[in-house]
C-alpha cells in the first residue's frame, strides 16, 4: 500500500500541468482501490460551491460542473471537513441527485476533505456500484493520499496556478508586516540569469574576484541548505535530491580548484563561472550512462544560480527609476538597503513574517509590507498592483472599483500623518498627565547618517549589526569609532543605546557564514562575540572612543541567557575601557545594559541587577522563544502572537520584579511601537518605549489622546483574557471609541 501511495503521488507530482496531474490523480487512485469512480471537486470560496476538475468515473466532459457547499454528500464532506463513508449513498439524508454527472449508478460512497493547513480545498470522493462500506484501509489510505494531493494544489496555487476562476479579481493574501496601503506596478526582482548571456571579460584584481566567488559559493550554500529544510517535509524527493546534488557538486574540492585556477588566470568570477560549467557539463554530456548525461543540465542549473548569487552578493543593483512596488523571493534588509528608497512604494516578499529583520525594517522605513505571499512568477513586472498593509492583502491588476476604494484609503493615509506630525514635537504624556519616554530604534538602515527624530528624548536601540553585514568583511575600528560618533553626535545631549553586534539568527555575515540547523537558537549575538573576543573588544573600543566628550553612551548586550555570559562581557568590557584610558584618558564609564529576549533572564532580575544599569526588552525574539515559534517562518506566522496572555504575563512579571530591585527597563521591542502594544504596555505601567522612526509621531499621539487611568483599566480587562485574538480585539475597540480607529485600520475588507 506504501508503495503504491508513493507511487501515485510521485507521478502525479511530476506532471507540471495541475489539470493533467489531477487527471493522474484519479486515475491512479482509481485502479489503486480497485473501485468504479474517482472523482477530484475543488473549492470556490467566492461562488461556495465545489468544482469537479477531474473524474475517472462520471460522466464528464470538461464543461464546469457545480455542486453548491450547502448541498449533497460531496457538500457535506466540505463543511464538516471530515470524511463520509457509507454504503447506501442514496439513501442518506444530505443525498443530492445531480442528473449531469449521471452517478446513479453508484451507491458506495467515500469522500475525503484536502485540507491544507486546516482550508478545506476540495474533496475526493470514491464511489463504486456495490453497496459496500470501503474498509478502514482503504479510507486511511484515501485521507493520506488526500493530504499529499492538498500539498501538490496549495504549491500549484502558490505558483499563480489556482484552477478556479474565482469572481476574476486576482487577490492574494499575505502575511501584513508593515502598516499603509500602496498602488503601483510591479517591479521584480531577476531571479533567472542566462550563463549564456555572460561575456569574456577579464579582471585586473583577481583577490577581489576570488573573494567574490568564495562568498557566492558559501551564500549559494546556505540558500540551497535552507531549500532543503523548506522542503523537507514535501514530497517531491526529487526537488529535495537536487539540492543535495548542488550541495554535493559545491563542496567538490575539484570544481571549486577549476573555478579559482580560471580566476588566476585572469578571467573575471562570472566568466569563469561560464567556462567551467560548460566544460563540466559537456563532460556529463559525453557519457555513456543515461543518468549521468541527464546530469548535465543539472550543473548547467546550478552554474545559473551561481550566477545569481554572483550578481547579488557583489553589489545588489537596481536599475528602479520609478515609484514601485518591489516582489521579491525573500526579503532581507540588505536588499531593502540596496533599493532607492524614493522609488519605494510597498514591498511583497513570497517568503517572511511579521517580525523577520526585514519587515521590521520596512516598517521603519514607513513601507507597507506583505510577507509570505504565494505571488506567481509568472506575474509580468508593470503590472498595476495594490498592497494593503493592513490586512495583508495584495491585489494583482485590479479593477477600477478596487483602485478607487485604495485611492481613498491612501488620502486618509495622508491626511493622517500630517495629524500625526503636526504633534511631533509636543512632550509624550497622556491626557491625564502621565510622561512616557519615547526613544528611538535605529540602525537597521544602511544609511549612516542617523536621521534626527524630533519627537524622541534618546535613541533606545541603536542595532549595529549592518554596518556589518554590508561589508566584506569586518569593519575597521576607526570605520566604527567614525560611524558611532556621528550617531552619537547626531542625539548629543541624550542617551545613546547601542547594542553590540548581533549576528546569527536571520543576520548572517556574508563573509563569515554561520551555518546551522537552528540558527535562532544557535550561535547568535553574545554567543558568537564572546566566542570571538578580538571582535567585541574592537567594537566596544571603538564605541568608548566615539564616546569620548560626549558622554552619552550606553552598551547594551543582546542574547544573553545566562550570568556567565554577562560576566565575561563584563570583563570584556572592563578590558577595553581599561585599554582606552591608556590613551584618552578622559574616557567615561558607559552604562551597562542587558537585552531580555531570552525567557531564562526573566527569572534572574535580581542578579542583572547587582551588575547592570538597566535592561532593555526584546519582545520580538522574548516572544518567538517563549511561544517556540520561529518569527521568520510564514507557516507559523498565525502561532507568533504577540499579545500571547504569557507574553502579557511574562512582561507584567519582568517590570515587577525591575521595580522590586529598582533596576531601569524599557522595551525596543516592535510592541512598543505597535499602537495595541503601546497602550498595554503603558497600562501595564511602562514608561519607556523604543520604537523605530516612523512609529514615535503615531504612538505619541495615541498616547497624548488617551488616559493613563483609562489603559490601567484596559489592562486589567485583558489580563483576565485567555485568547490574543480577543485581547487584541478588545484593544481595537477601545482605540476606536477614543477616536484612534485610523491606527488600527483593519484594511478595505
Ligand atoms: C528584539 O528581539 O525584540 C529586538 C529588539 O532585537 P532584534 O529584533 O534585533 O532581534
Ligand atoms: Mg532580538
Amino acid at each position: 500500500m506504501l508503495n503504491q501511495l508513493r507511487d501515485i503521488v510521485e507521478h502525479v507530482s511530476r506532471v507540471e500541468d495541475v489539470y493533467q496531474a489531477l487527471e493522474v490523480f484519479v486515475n491512479e487512485t482509481q485502479k489503486a482501490v480497485h473501485t468504479e469512480c474517482c472523482t477530484v471537486y475543488l473549492a470556490n470560496d467566492s461562488f461556495q460551491r465545489l468544482e469537479l476538475m477531474a473524474t475517472k468515473g462520471l460522466t464528464y466532459d470538461g464543461e464546469t460542473i457545480h455542486i453548491p457547499y450547502s448541498e449533497g454528500l460531496v457538500g457535506l464532506v466540505k463543511r464538516s471537513a471530515e470524511p463520509i463513508n457509507i454504503a447506501k449513498a442514496q439513501s442518506h439524508s444530505a443525498f443530492k441527485y445531480f442528473p449531469q454527472l449521471g452517478e446513479e449508478v453508484y451507491e458506495a460512497f467515500l469522500g475525503t476533505p484536502i485540507i491544507y493547513r486546516k482550508q478545506v480545498l476540495g474533496v475526493v470522493v470514491l464511489q463504486q456500484r456495490d453497496s459496500r462500506q470501503f474498509s478502514e484501509t482503504e479510507e486511511a489510505f484515501l485521507v493520506t493520499l488526500a493530504a499529499q494531493l492538498a500539498v501538490i494544489i496549495a504549491h500549484a496555487r502558490e505558483q499563480g496556478h489556482w484552477l478556479i476562476d474565482d469572481k476574476g479579481l486576482n487577490s492574494l493574501n499575505g502575511i501584513a508586516a508593515s502598516p499603509g496601503v500602496a498602488i503601483g506596478p510591479i517591479w521584480r526582482e531577476e531571479v533567472s540569469m542566462r550563463l549564456h548571456d555572460v561575456l569574456p571579460a577579464s579582471t585586473i584584481n583577481v583577490e577581489r574576484e576570488l573573494e567574490w566567488m568564495a562568498v557566492t559559493i558559501e551564500n549559494a550554500l546556505i540558500d540551497f541548505r535552507r531549500m532543503r529544510k523548506k522542503l523537507d517535509g514535501d514530497i517531491n524527493k526529487d526537488a529535495l535530491a537536487i539540492f543535495d546534488l548542488y550541495t554535493h557538486l559545491l563542496n567538490d574540492p575539484m570544481l571549486r580548484g577549476d573555478l579559482k585556477k580560471q580566476i588566476q588566470k585572469g578571467d573575471s568570477a562570472d566568466w569563469a563561472l561560464r567556462q567551467i560549467i560548460e566544460a563540466y557539463s559537456n563532460r556529463f554530456l559525453k557519457m555513456s550512462d543515461a543518468y549521468l548525461r541527464e546530469r548535465a543540465q543539472d550543473i548547467r542549473e546550478l552554474g545559473e544560480r551561481l550566477l545569481f548569487f554572483l550578481h547579488n552578493s557583489q553589489r545588489p543593483q537596481f536599475d528602479i527609476d520609478k515609484p514601485v512596488i518591489v516582489v521579491v523571493r525573500e526579503l532581507t534588509a540588505t536588499l531593502l538597503a540596496a533599493i532607492p528608497k524614493k522609488y519605494l512604494l510597498a514591498v511583497v516578499s513570497q517568503e517572511g513574517a511579521t517580525n523577520s529583520h526585514a519587515a521590521i525594517l520596512s516598517r521603519a522605513l514607513g513601507v507597507p509590507a506583505v510577507m509570505g505571499v504565494g505571488i506567481s512568477d509568472t506575474v509580468a513586472a508593470d503590472t498595476t498592483a495594490i498592497i494593503d498593509g493592513y490586512s495583508g492583502e495584495v491585489f494583482i491588476d485590479p479593477p477600477k472599483a478596487i483602485i478607487d476604494e485604495y485611492d481613498a484609503l491612501y488620502d486618509e493615509e495622508k491626511e493622517l500623518s500630517s495629524l500625526v506630525d503636526q504633534d511631533i514635537a509636543l512632550p509624550s504624556q497622556t491626557i491625564d498627565g502621565r510622561a512616557i519616554t519615547l526613544l528611538l530604534n535605529a540602525g537597521l538602515s544602511a544609511d549612516s547618517s542617523i536621521a534626527i527624530n524630533a519627537g524622541v528624548t534618546g535613541v533606545g536601540l541603536y542595532r549595529t549589526e549592518i554596518s556589518f553585514i554590508l561589508k566584506q568583511r569586518f569593519p575597521s575600528e576607526e570605520e566604527q569609532v567614525n560611524l558611532y560618533g556621528n550617531v552619537l553626535e547626531a542625539y548629543s545631549g541624550q542617551s545613546v543605546v547601542m547594542r553590540t553586534l548581533d549576528v546569527g539568527g536571520d543576520k548572517s555575515l556574508p563573509y563569515l557564514p554561520i551555518q546551522e540547523e537552528n540558527p535562532f537558537l544557535g550561535w547568535r549575538g553574545i554567543r558568537f562575540t564572546l566566542d570571538h573576543p578580538d571582535i567585541f573588544l574592537i567594537q566596544i573600543r571603538a564605541m568608548l572612543v566615539a564616546s569620548i566628550q560626549r558622554n552619552n553612551l550606553s552598551i547594551l548586550l543582546p542574547m544573553i541567557s545566562n550570568i556567565q555570559e554577562l560576566d565575561d562581557s563584563l570583563e570584556l568590557i572592563e578590558q577595553a575601557f581599561t585599554e582606552v584610558k591608556e590613551h584618552y584618558p578622559n574616557v567615561r564609564r558607559p552604562r551597562i545594559g542587558v537585552m531580555i529576549e531570552v525567557p531564562s533572564m526573566l527569572f534572574l532580575v535580581p542578579q542583572l541587577a547587582q551588575s547592570v544599569d538597566f535592561v532593555s526588552v526584546g519582545t520580538n525574539d522574548l516572544t518567538q522563544y517563549l511561544l517556540a515559534v520561529d518569527r521568520n517562518n510564514t507557516k507559523v506566522a498565525n502561532v507568533y502572537e504577540s499579545v500571547h496572555p504569557s507574553v502579557l504575563r511574562a512582561l507584567k512579571l519582568l517590570l515587577d520584579s525591575c521595580q522590586q530591585h529598582k533596576l531601569p527597563i524599557s522595551i525596543c521591542g516592535e510592541l512598543a511601537g505597535d499602537p495595541v502594544g503601546a497602550i498595554l504596555l503603558v497600562g501595564m505601567g511602562y514608561q519607556s518605549l523604543s520604537m523605530n522612526s516612523a512609529n514615535v509621531g503615531r504612538i505619541k499621539y495615541v498616547l497624548r489622546h488617551v488616559e493613563h487611568s483609562k489603559l490601567e483599566r484596559l489592562n486589567e480587562q485583558v489580563m483576565s483574557m485567555n485568547h490574543s485574538s480577543e485581547i487584541h480585539q478588545h484593544c481595537k475597540q477601545f482605540l476606536e471609541q477614543q477616536g484612534l480607529a485610523g491606527f488600527v485600520r483593519a484594511g478595505k475588507s
